[in-house]
């Protein structure tokens, strides 16, 4: 399978694969039942021996229980990342007030999370059967993360003080694969924006590296600091970046408040980087 046959592949199966639109009976709210959560994924595509892989084992970026491409799949080629952007419908009402959740952006994070991993194995189950080896760290068995309060990595010692991330990074891999660079807020600003969702596979297929068109990790972010005051909780400052304390404890508080819902989108909405690139030069 070539490159372009891949990227093919992946716009038949985002206009086939169910699941990019609340269903009736889970809708928050009347006016959001059947409405699209995702446009169309952007694709890059990592060379799985990409050397930055190794540093991120490195306790400054992840750490040591991030497992590169080889480890999730011996015999490993290429990584590609997928970034979905948010329709606007998602992002509209998250933007009128910070310090909650929108319905939508409720849906969006939960429904478009679940919808996410259904593309993802259905997209493997394809590649398996064209006789291509890949592995989704999203829906793998062995994939964990530590979102707040933990001091360890399961399996590593108690470092004595809060550890957040997981053992395979979507935000590090779309950075390495070209699709875009960090931001303020420690998210990933694509030419499309921030507010949306990634998702990756690894493949044993010799796909050709995209090439990166930035070199620095944050040239897409414009350092305006509007994330930082849209933050309820204070959590990014233009000096020190993104302190995920105290955005750990507003999550695990959403949890209470729109269970079996969670998630915040002030710092992705309203923001220059929300659906696009603010660093590109307009025309
Ligand atoms: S809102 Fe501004 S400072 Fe924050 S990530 Fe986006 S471009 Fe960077
Ligand atoms: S996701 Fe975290 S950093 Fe972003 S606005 Fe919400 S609490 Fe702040």
């Amino acid at each position: 399978m070539t490159k372009n046959q891949l990227l093919e592949l992946i716009q038949q199966l985002f206009s086939t694969c169910p699941g990019n639109t609340i269903a009736p009976e889970d809708a928050l709210l009347p006016e959001l039942s059947g409405a699209r959560i995702f446009e169309s994924p952007l694709v890059c595509v990592a060379a799985a021996d990409d050397p930055l892989y190794i540093k991120l084992k490195d306790e400054s970026v992840v750490g040591p229980w991030h497992m590169n491409p080889e480890e999730w799949l011996p015999g490993a080629k290429a990584v590609v990342s997928l970034f979905f952007p948010f329709t606007e419908i998602i992002k509209a009402d998250q933007r009128k007030i910070p310090d909650r959740t929108s319905p939508a952006w409720l849906h969006g994070r939960i429904e478009g999370q679940s919808y996410l991993v259904s593309f993802t194995a259905a997209l493997c189950d394809m590649l398996r059967r064209q006789g291509i080896s890949c592995c989704a760290p999203c829906t793998d068995p062995r994939f964990q993360y530590v979102m707040s309060g933990e001091t360890a990595f399961p399996g590593y010692p108690d470092k004595g003080e809060a550890v957040f991330g997981s053992n395979w990074s979507e935000r590090h891999t779309a950075y390495i694969s070209g699709l875009g660079t960090f931001g303020l807020s420690r998210g990933i600003i694509t030419e499309k924006g921030m507010a949306g969702r990634l998702t990756s596979v690894i493949v044993d297929l010799p796909l050709e590296p995209t090439v990166r068109p930035y070199t620095g990790l944050y040239d897409y972010c414009i350092f305006c600091g509007v994330c930082a005051l849209r933050c309820p909780v204070d959590a990014i400052s233009e000096e020190d970046g993104k302190d995920h304390v105290p955005c750990g404890r507003r999550l695990a508080h959403s949890k209470k408040v729109y269970a079996p819902r969670y998630g915040c989108g002030s710092c992705q909405t309203s923001v220059p980087c929300e659906s696009r690139n603010p660093s590109a030069k307009k025309n």
